[in-house]
C-alpha cells in the first residue's frame, strides 16, 4: 500500500531524511522506533503531504504523494488534488487536538460532512458506529473537556476513521497521556491493527510494538538501521544503535 524511495527532506541545511526506503503491504502494522530528532515525525508528515520532500517518492496505493499523472506527464498535485489524496489518510497526533467547542459527535463528522460532502444523517451512523468501536458510545454528546485524555485520544482516533482512510498515521498518539491512561489508547490501536488496517505507528511503547507490529522499523539520524519482526528486533537487534536505544527504553 505505501511504497517509500529514496526519500530526502532537509529544513535549509540541516538533513533531517537521508533517503527512506519503506514498503507497507495492505493491512500490515508497522512499528517506528528511534531516538528524538531522528526523523520519524518528518517520514510521517511527508506521508500525508504535510511535508513535500526534495527527492525520492512516495506512492500510497496507486497516488503518488503530492503529484498526479497525466497524459504520462507526472505534474504537482494542485491543493484540492493533494486534498483528495489526503482523504485516503487518516493522522492522529501526541496532541489529540479536538475542537473544544463541538461536542463528540461533531469532532468526528465535522471532516466527511464539512470537507468531503458526506450527507450528514449517514457521517453520523458512522460516527456512532466508530465511537462503539472505540468503546466510547456513551460519550457521543460529550465535550472534549469532559473527557479523560484516554477518551479524548480514542475520539482522535474516531475522527480520523470517519474519512474512511486506508492508511493511518499515529505520531506518539499516547507520549501526551497519563500513564494510567495509556493502556486503553493502544488496546484501541490493538483492535484496529487486528482488524485489518493499514497502520504506521511510531511510538515509545515496545509492548504494543511486541504485542501489534508484524514489523518494526529502527531510525536514527535520518536513516533505516534495522528492520524485521518484532520477535527479532526487539529481543535481538543485530545493529548496535537499535541496542542502546532498547536499553535505555525498556
Ligand atoms: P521526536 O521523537 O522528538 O518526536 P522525531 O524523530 O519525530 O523526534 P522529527 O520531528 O522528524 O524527529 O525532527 C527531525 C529533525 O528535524 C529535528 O532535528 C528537528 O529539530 C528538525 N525539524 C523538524 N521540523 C522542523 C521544522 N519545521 N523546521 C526546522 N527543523 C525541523
Ligand atoms: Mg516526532
Amino acid at each position: 500500500l505505501v511504497r517509500a524511495r529514496d526519500v530526502h527532506k532537509a529544513y535549509g541545511d540541516h538533513e533531517v531524511l537521508k533517503g527512506i526506503d519503506m514498503d507497507v503491504r495492505v493491512g500490515e502494522t508497522v512499528v517506528i522506533l528511534g531516538p528524538s530528532g531522528s526523523g520519524k515525525s518528518t517520514f510521517l508528515r511527508c506521508i500525508n503531504h504535510l511535508e513535500a520532500m526534495q527527492k525520492g517518492s512516495i506512492l500510497v496505493g496507486e497516488e503518488q504523494v503530492g503529484y498526479v499523472w497525466r497524459n504520462g506527464t507526472l505534474y504537482r498535485a494542485t491543493p484540492s488534488q493533494i486534498a483528495r489524496q489526503r482523504r485516503g489518510i487518516g493522522m492522529v497526533f501526541q496532541q489529540f487536538n479536538l475542537y473544544p467547542h463541538m461536542t463528540v459527535l461533531q469532532n468526528i463528522v465535522e471532516a466527511p460532512v464539512g470537507v468531503y460532502g458526506e450527507k450528514r444523517s449517514e457521517a453520523e451512523a458512522y460516527a456512532h458506529m466508530l465511537l462503539k468501536r472505540v468503546g466510547l458510545s456513551e460519550k457521543a454528546n460529550a465535550y472534549p473537556r469532559q473527557l479523560s485524555g484516554g477518551q479524548q485520544q480514542r475520539v482522535a482516533i474516531a475522527r480520523a476513521l470517519a474519512i474512511r482512510p486506508r492508511l493511518m498515521l499515529f505520531d506518539e498518539p499516547t507520549s501526551a497521556l497519563d500513564p494510567e491512561l495509556v493502556g486503553e489508547v493502544l488496546a484501541t490501536m490493538r483492535d484496529l491493527a487486528q482488524s485489518g488496517l493499514t497502520m504506521i505507528v511510531v511510538t515509545h511503547e515496545i509492548s504494543f510494538a511486541r504485542e501489534a507490529a508484524d514489523r518494526v522499523i529502527f531510525m536514527d539520524g535520518g536513516r533505516i538501521v534495522e528492520e524485521g519482526p518484532p520477535g527479532r528486533v526487539l529481543v535481538n537487534p543485530s545493529h548496535p544503535r537499535t541496542r542502546a536505544f532498547l536499553n535505555r527504553v525498556i
